[in-house]
């Protein structure tokens, strides 16, 4: 997959690209970062790209021109017609569906504003969406753009090391991933859940399922509305509710 992030401050990718799941997936030529920079088409001899807000207000505004040509000359670059995001606070919210649908597409191309943000004037003509990593704001759109480029790299067939990492993961079937554990059997004072040595693997399953259902029902529950549940799930949730009620019992008396 290729990916155009046009920034400002490129430098800010360093980790992202020498370390971790999207340096591997760089350096084993599954994805490609091209970074253009706005500065490179300013017309003055001080790089600008931004200036004051027409009607007044605090801060600076990204102008549209450089970050126009900075989209063009990504473009010319990409292979087939690349989509072009703006990430804004604004933006429609980024989860698990939008990373796997980013990584079916052959190109993308990232626009990370700064200051208080783009002339509307650009995100009118050169945005085709504009993605958000959740309510609240940051200083530039280049954190949110490597959260986004590491969703989505994950999804690259290959990009991980074993491949059921992404299978098993929270959000990819709208409930949290269970509880993990690893060695020692006993550690702060607390032992591992018997059922995960009992080499019994349907028990395991079981036992897995039932938290991840436990743990989305008590974290995230708007994640449970409207869904359908299967026979098994439905049992798995009645277990665990008359679990937690005949533990409440004990606990009252
Ligand atoms: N004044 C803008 C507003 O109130 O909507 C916020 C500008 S913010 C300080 C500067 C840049 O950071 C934005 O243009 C955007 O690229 C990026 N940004 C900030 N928060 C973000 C978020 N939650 N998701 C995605 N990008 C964000």
């Amino acid at each position: 997959m290729w990916i155009g992030v046009i920034s400002v401050l490129p430098e800010l990718f360093a980790g992202l690209t020498t370390s971790g799941v999207v340096a591997r997936g760089i350096a084993e030529g599954r994805l490609h970062l091209e970074f253009v920079n706005p500065r490179d088409f300013a017309r003055d001899k001080y790089q600008s790209v931004d200036d004051r807000p027409f009607g007044g207000g605090a801060g600076m505004v990204m102008q549209a021109e450089p970050l126009a040509a900075a989209v063009s000359a990504a473009q010319r670059q990409a292979p087939g017609r690349a989509p072009v995001v703006l990430l804004s606070p604004q933006g429609r919210v980024f989860d698990q569906t939008t990373a796997q649908a980013g990584a079916g597409l052959d190109s993308l191309i990232f626009v990370c504003g700064r200051y208080e943000g783009v002339d509307e004037r650009f995100i009118q003509r050169y945005v085709d969406e504009q993605w958000s990593i959740g309510d609240f704001v940051v200083s530039g759109g280049e954190l949110p753009a490597m959260t986004v480029i590491d969703a989505i790299a994950r999804q690259i067939p290959g990009v991980l090391g074993n491949s059921r990492s992404i299978i098993d993961e929270s959000h990819l079937d709208g409930t949290l991933e269970y509880p993990q554990y690893t060695r020692p059997e006993n550690t702060v004072d607390l032992p591992v859940p018997a059922v995960l040595l009992s080499g019994d693997h349907g028990r395991i399953q079981r036992y897995r399922r039932r938290e991840a259902l436990r743990r989305t029902f008590e974290r995230r529950p708007e994640m449970l509305t409207c869904r359908v549940f299967s026979a098994e799930d439905r049992k798995l949730l009645v277990d665990c509710f008359e679990n937690e009620a005949s533990n409440a019992k004990k606990q009252n008396y």
